[in-house]
C-alpha cells in the first residue's frame, strides 16, 4: 500500500490486509472441512499441499527456504547484515481434524504478509527475517501437542518425535518422509535472535473487553493430578447411611476443593477437573472407586505450586474423613512461561503507534512460543476470536482484526530487524 506519491514512510506504514484475508481464504481451500472448517492434519496429503503452496508464495516473495529433520519450514527473507542472528516469525499450517481457518495459520500467513509488504515499501532490515513453519503444532494426529518446536528446544528428543503413532500405527517419522518433507537441517541448529507469534485468542477475552490486540506476557503453567480413590462396591439400597465407602462423593467433595482453591488463587489461575470415572459406574452401586483427573493452570509459579499443594493437604483430609485410601499422581507438567519483557515492550509499543485499543494477556493454550521462549527471546500477538471459539470449524475472525494483528507484527518485527535508513 502506498500513498499518492507512491511513497510511505516507515511510520506509518500498514500491511495490505485484503491480500492477507485472501491468502488464508485459498491455504482454506487445501484439506477443506465439511462445514467452512479446515482438516489439514500434520502430514497428511493436505498438509504436503499447504506447505508447497506456502513454499510457492514465499519464494514469489524472494525468500529461501530451510527444513529441518522434523520438517519445520524455515523461509528466509535476507538482511542487509546475513550474518546478524535472524528476527523469527512462526506459528503452524496443520489443523485440527475439525480445525478453524485461523489457528496457527494466520501467524505464518501474516509473516509471509508482511514480508511482502516490507518488500513493496522497498524497506531493508539489517538482520534476516525467518517465517516458519512448526510441523505438528497441534498433536491431534500425532500427541503430544508442538512437537517440532519442542525438539528444536530441546524439550523432547527426535527419536522419541519420530517414533510417535496415529491411530492406524503409523509413526510420525514414516509419514514425514512419506510426504516428502524431511529436511537435513539439525532441528534447533538455528540462532534466533527474537521470535514473534502472532495467534488467534482461542478464548473470549479480548472480544468481551473490545480490545483489537492482546499483548501476550505471560503463558499459563499447568498440573494434571490424577487422583484415584478407592472405597468398597455395596448396594445402594441395602448399605446404611453410616456404613458406606463412597468413593464418589468423596470425588465430589474434591471437585468442589478444586474450584475454590482456584478461586482464592485469582486472578488467572483455573481450576477444573474434566475427566472422571466411577467404578463399577452401576446405577445400584456405591462406587468403591474414582480416578478422575484435576487441571490447574496459572501465569504464576507460585500459584501453580501453591494450589498443588493445598489441592494434596485437602484431598487428603477429604479422604480420611470419609475412610477413602487416596493416590495422587502427577501426569502432566508445564512451568509458566514469561515471554520477553523487551519484546512485550515492542509488541504494546506498535499496538500504541498505530492506534489499535490493546490490553496485557495471558495465553490459556500451550503455542510453539512456549517452547522457543526456552531457547530465545519470545512474544506472543493475540487477536480476538468470535465467542472465544477455537478448534472448531466456526472459528471465526474478522479481517479487521487479522489486519491490526499482522500490523502489529509488521512493526514489532522491524523494531527488532532494524529497518535500514
Ligand atoms: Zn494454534
Amino acid at each position: 500500500m502506498s500513498d499518492a506519491s507512491g511513497m510511505m514512510t516507515a511510520a506509518n506504514m500498514t500491511v495490505d490486509g485484503d491480500r492477507l484475508w485472501d491468502s488464508l481464504d485459498q491455504m482454506a481451500q487445501i484439506g477443506p472441512g465439511i462445514a467452512g472448517g479446515s482438516n489439514r492434519q500434520t502430514l497428511t496429503d493436505a498438509d504436503a499441499e499447504g506447505r508447497t503452496l506456502f513454499q510457492r508464495w514465499c519464494e514469489d516473495a524472494g525468500m529461501t527456504m530451510g527444513v529441518d529433520r522434523m520438517g519445520s519450514m524455515f523461509m528466509r527473507h535476507e538482511g542487509t547484515e546475513p550474518d546478524l542472528d535472524p528476527v523469527y516469525i512462526g506459528s503452524h499450517l496443520d489443523t485440527q481434524p475439525t480445525g478453524g481457518r485461523y489457528d496457527g495459520v494466520l501467524g505464518v500467513l501474516a509473516g509471509l504478509e508482511m514480508i511482502r509488504s516490507i518488500r513493496d515499501l522497498g524497506i531493508r532490515t539489517r538482520r534476516p527475517i525467518v517465517v516458519t513453519n512448526w510441523t505438528n503444532e497441534e498433536g491431534a494426529r500425532f500427541a503430544p501437542a508442538m512437537l517440532a518446536s519442542g525438539v528444536f528446544a530441546g524439550v523432547v528428543t527426535e527419536d522419541y518425535a519420530n517414533s510417535r503413532q496415529d491411530a492406524d500405527g503409523k509413526r510420525f517419522g514414516d509419514e514425514l518422509d512419506r510426504i516428502g518433507w524431511r529436511g537435513t537441517e539439525a532441528p534447533g541448529d538455528r540462532k534466533i535472535h527474537a521470535m514473534f507469534e502472532l495467534h488467534i485468542e482461542q478464548g473470549p477475552i479480548l472480544e468481551a473487553e473490545g480490545k483489537q490486540i492482546g499483548v501476550v506476557t505471560h503463558g499459563q503453567g499447568l498440573w494434571w493430578l490424577q487422583v484415584t480413590l478407592t472405597g468398597k462396591d455395596a448396594h445402594t439400597g441395602s448399605t446404611p447411611m453410616a456404613m458406606r465407602v463412597n468413593a464418589g462423593l468423596g470425588m465430589a467433595r474434591i471437585i468442589e476443593a478444586v474450584d475454590r482453591i482456584a478461586m482464592e488463587h485469582q486472578p488467572d489461575a483455573v481450576g477444573a477437573v474434566g475427566q472422571a470415572n466411577l467404578f463399577p459406574n452401576s446405577r445400584n452401586v456405591i462406587p468403591g472407586k474414582a480416578v478422575f483427573c484435576i487441571d490447574f493452570r496459572s501465569p504464576d509459579l507460585d500459584k501453580l505450586t501453591s494450589m498443588r499443594s493445598r489441592l494434596e493437604v485437602e484431598a487428603a483430609e477429604i479422604a480420611n474423613e470419609l475412610g477413602l485410601g487416596i493416590e495422587i499422581e502427577p501426569v502432566g507438567h508445564f512451568d509458566p512461561v514469561t515471554f520477553d519483557a523487551d519484546l512485550v515492550g515492542k509488541v504494546r509499543g506498535a499496538a500504541a503507534k498505530l492506534g489499535y485499543s490493546h490490553m496485557d494477556i495471558v495465553s490459556g493454550a500451550g503455542h510453539d512460543a512456549c517452547w522457543i521462549a526456552k531457547v530465545a527471546p519470545t512474544v506472543m500477538i493475540m487477536c480476538p476470536c468470535e465467542g472465544g471459539l477455537s478448534h472448531n470449524e466456526a472459528e471465526a475472525i474478522t479481517s479487521d482484526w487479522a489486519r491490526a494483528g499482522c500490523d502489529v507484527l509488521l512493526h514489532a518485527v522491524l523494531d527488532a530487524a532494524e529497518i535500514v535508513r
